[in-house]
């Protein structure tokens, strides 16, 4: 369960696209303004609320390792998506069926879920039925035009 817990994306004040080098930016950045070592006394604006450098470190773990950060994606958004009853289950590209443009599972009512790959590709993971109103949401890796750089 991720709970109330704040989700380590609103930990980092960062948007859920955000890219590896805006979360290591933003992770820099926090750190230093929270760190107990270099916390100043007197530069302290804070309209920031009160942030633990403890979960500023585990978001940044998590966030800052790209498979780690896709894990995390996956849990929270099918987490979401099943407390709120959007989706009927999630299923994985790997057990989809390929069509000619994009992906099909069946549904229970004998009709299919179908993903076009340019949903995928326009970041959808939903998969509606063609004859009921159940979705499914589809878990698979985004994969990145963009080579890995990294920089050292
Ligand atoms: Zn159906």
């Amino acid at each position: 369960m991720l709970g109330n817990a704040k989700d380590h994306y609103t930990v980092l004040g960062i948007h859920r696209t955000a890219t590896q080098e805006q979360i290591k930016r933003a992770y820099y950045a926090l750190s230093r303004l929270i760190h107990p070592d270099k916390k100043k006394a007197t530069a302290v604006d804070t309209d920031k609320p009160t942030l633990e450098f403890h979960q500023l470190s585990i978001a940044w773990e998590v966030l800052g390792n790209p498979a780690r950060r896709q894990d995390y994606d996956r849990a929270m958004s099918a987490e979401r998506n099943r407390d709120r009853g959007v989706v009927q289950d999630t299923v994985d590209l790997d057990d989809m069926e390929e069509e000619e443009e994009g992906f099909s599972y069946p549904c229970r009512c004998s009709g299919r879920y179908i993903i076009k790959e340019s949903d995928m590709e326009a970041g959808r993971d939903i998969a509606p039925c063609s004859d009921c109103s159940l979705k499914i949401q589809v878990l698979f890796d985004i994969v990145s035009d963009d080579e890995e750089t990294r920089d050292n």
